[in-house]
């Protein structure tokens, strides 16, 4: 089959970490016998240095074009770079919240999963590591909070600052049904977060989920406060498949599931919208004070690229086989700087590519 990838290589480690994610990518093209064609994106910095600007409509257009888009990552050192000088919108960033939203991305998914061969580095007590957790974290993207009418004022003299939450029916739907498609190729677990004995946004969102639940018989539902949920995941994070929550909750709670996998450096994530396409990219960002210097650990944006063969492009075995290939390099003993532990042999960004390519 042939599928077109958009590629931004981003800044600092970005152009770094994508090369080797494209090293695997090849690597899967010749053993399962698919054609990639790759049309390159510029966005953020790299943007600003050749338009002026973080995004443009031409990057957005091609975008459009392809049937996924595999990003590294955007922005500089904002002491020292010259795109912050800029005014904010037109900073590296804002070209990454321009496209989100231009491609109407509104599910963001981040897995947390808890290699045994880096235990070492989970701030849980050993009881609970050893368990091990595979759990993803679906958030709504586009709209709750961070998106609803905001104010700032003088009520009778006094400062008051005044933020909407708000979500539709229809924008909780499709959120709901993007959790439990995902559940169906996972464990077949949905964990819906609310704050449902306090706000009414959340209280609809636990109908619509109940509504959207009836379509999917095989996957168990259930719910669960977000305040709990915060305490669950340091707990007892084995008991999660998929989390499914709103946008703030999902903004806090996908950091802390992410900090207890101990790595950042692994962690991959991806953007949908309501067709198959979608944004993939690492959860770190551009690491600028180690760019150039083959530190970075690819992993994360390997992994992106098999949840974008995943949930793109269908290719299920291959993204199966790709995350097969990342643990058996991790099992042999090779690590990047950035998850080195005693007896293991430190390997440099393209090594580790080369490494996991040939693992295929
Ligand atoms: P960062 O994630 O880039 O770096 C934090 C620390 O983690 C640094 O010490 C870095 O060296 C290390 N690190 C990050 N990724 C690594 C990897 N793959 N391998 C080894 N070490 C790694 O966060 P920051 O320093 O706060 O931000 C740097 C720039 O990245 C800023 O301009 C920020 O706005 C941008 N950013 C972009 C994205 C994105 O593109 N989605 C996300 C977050 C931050």
């Amino acid at each position: 089959m042939n599928y077109k990838i958009g590629v931004i290589s981003g800044d600092g480690i970005g152009p770094e970490i994508v090369r080797e994610a494209r090293k695997v990518l090849d690597a899967v093209c010749k053993k399962y016998e698919h054609e990639f064609t790759y049309t390159d994106l510029l966005l953020g910095g790299a943007s600003i240095d050749v338009h002026g600007v973080p995004l443009t409509d031409e990057t957005i257009e091609n975008a459009k074009k392809c049937d996924a888009v595999l990003m590294g990552s955007i922005g500089g050192d904002a002491k020292t770079s010259p795109w912050y000088k800029l005014e904010p919108s037109k900073r590296p960033e804002a070209g990454l919240l321009g496209i989100r939203k231009a491609l109407n991305l509104f599910a963001n998914l981040r897995p947390a999963y808890l290699y045994d061969e880096l235990r070492a580095a989970c701030p849980l007590r050993d009881d609970i590591s050893a368990e091990g957790f595979d759990m993803l974290i679906m958030r709504e993207l586009t709209g709750g909070l961070y998106f609803g009418a905001r104010k700032t004022e003088e009520i009778d003299g006094v400062r008051t600052a005044t933020d909407t939450l708000s979500y539709n029916e229809n924008e909780i739907r499709r959120i709901a049904k993007r959790a439990f498609d995902i559940a169906m190729k996972r464990r077949k677990k949905v964990c819906s977060v609310d704050k449902a004995n306090v706000l009414d946004s959340s209280r609809l969102w636990r109908q619509v989920v109940e509504e959207v639940a009836k379509d999917y018989p095989e996957v168990t539902l259930s719910h669960m406060y977000v305040d709990n949920c915060a305490m669950q995941l340091v707990m007892n994070p084995a008991q999660f498949d998929v989390i499914l929550t709103e946008n703030m909750f999902g903004d806090i709670l996908s950091d802390e599931a992410s900090m207890v996998t101990g790595s950042i450096g692994m962690l991959s994530s991806a953007s949908l919208n309501e067709t198959k396409f979608g944004l993939y990219e690492p959860s770190h960002g551009s690491a600028p004070d180690i760019a150039g210097q083959d530190k970075a650990n690819p992993i994360a944006t390997i992994l992106s690229a098999a949840m974008m063969l995943r949930y793109s492009l269908d290719l299920d075995k291959e993204a199966d086989a790709v995350e097969a290939a990342v643990r058996q390099v991790l099992k042999d003993g090779y690590r990047t700087g950035d998850i080195m532990s005693d007896g293991c042999t430190k390997v440099g960004t393209k090594e580790m590519g080369t490494l996991i390519a040939e693992r295929l």
